[in-house]
């Protein structure tokens, strides 16, 4: 157990790569609190870890809100103290070409994906610094490979790049290390939208694993081991660095 004592948050966790997060995290002995905007799918994964014998709580924060942002970390000091381990996972994605986003689907995905980021990373900093402790950001490898239409989004996870560099640099010294992870293709609930998207999501599906070089998608405990790792000692000279978790998506077109 690579993690017993520590205290972990992790945003987005009600469903998906959050969801299979908090799990490992727990897995390796953190006690984990579960944060997202639907109450329900989040009190049932924290339920889902509790009966595991794992320590999980749940909590519904939009972190696009800062009032909600901060009563979460009220929530998180009274009820376990200073936080350790900071996975900033939550997302949106809008899967419209330029022209016909509108200026408050640009502006929604950028408070969520990016400004949740921030206000969450603001928000524990103080922890961290007493913990010397970690974040991890949950990038894509969209942010710096792209695809068709979904420009706003790979704007955000870009953002979430350059962004997880800045905190590394300017809290290094305070023993606070910073991570990015860039999954590729995950069975979860964004890549399921952009599947729906497509005039045709099975076939969608279907080529979305052949553009890997291992010829399929990943899982989201495939995520989860990446940030264990990354949360744990055995990382302890990675920061402002990204991981990419992407089966050779990014490394290339493999042969047909
Ligand atoms: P998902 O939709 O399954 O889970 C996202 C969770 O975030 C949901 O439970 C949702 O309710 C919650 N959420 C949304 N807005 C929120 C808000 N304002 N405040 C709090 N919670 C909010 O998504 P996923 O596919 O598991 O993606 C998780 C992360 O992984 C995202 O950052 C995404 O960009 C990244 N990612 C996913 C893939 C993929 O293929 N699935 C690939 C690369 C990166």
């Amino acid at each position: 157990m690579k993690l017993k004592g520590m205290v972990s948050v992790v945003t987005g966790a009600g469903s998906g790569i959050g969801r299979a997060v908090a799990n490992g995290l727990s897995a390796e002995g953190s006690r984990v609190v579960l944060v997202d905007i639907d109450q329900t799918k989040v009190e049932t994964a924290a339920a889902a870890i509790s009966s595991q014998g794992g320590d999980a709580r749940a909590f519904k924060a939009d972190v696009a809100d800062p009032a909600s942002v901060a009563n979460l970390h009220t929530f998180v000091r009274e009820q376990l103290g200073p936080l350790n381990i900071l996975v900033n996972n939550a997302a949106i994605q809008v899967n419209k070409k330029i022209e016909d986003t509108t200026p408050e689907e640009w502006n929604r995905q950028m408070a969520v994906n990016v400004g949740g980021v921030f206000l969450c990373s603001r928000e524990f900093l103080p922890d961290l610094r007493q913990t010397r402790g970690v974040i991890i950001n949950m990038s894509s490898v969209n942010g710096f490979f792209v695809e068709p239409y979904c420009a706003g989004y790979c704007a955000t996870k870009g953002a979430i790049l350059a962004f997880t560099k800045a905190l590394a640099i300017d809290h290094g010294r305070e023993g606070i290390r910073v991570h990015a992870i860039c999954p590729g293709y995950i069975n979860a609930g964004l890549a399921e939208g952009y599947f729906e998207s497509q005039p045709d999501p099975s076939k969608a599906r279907e080529e979305a694993g052949s553009l890997h070089a291992l010829g399929r998608i990943g899982q989201p405990e495939e995520v989860a081991r990446a940030a264990a790792f990354l949360a744990s000692g055995d990382a302890s000279f990675m920061t402002g660095s990204a991981l990419v978790v992407d089966g050779g998506f990014s490394a290339g077109l493999p042969p047909k």
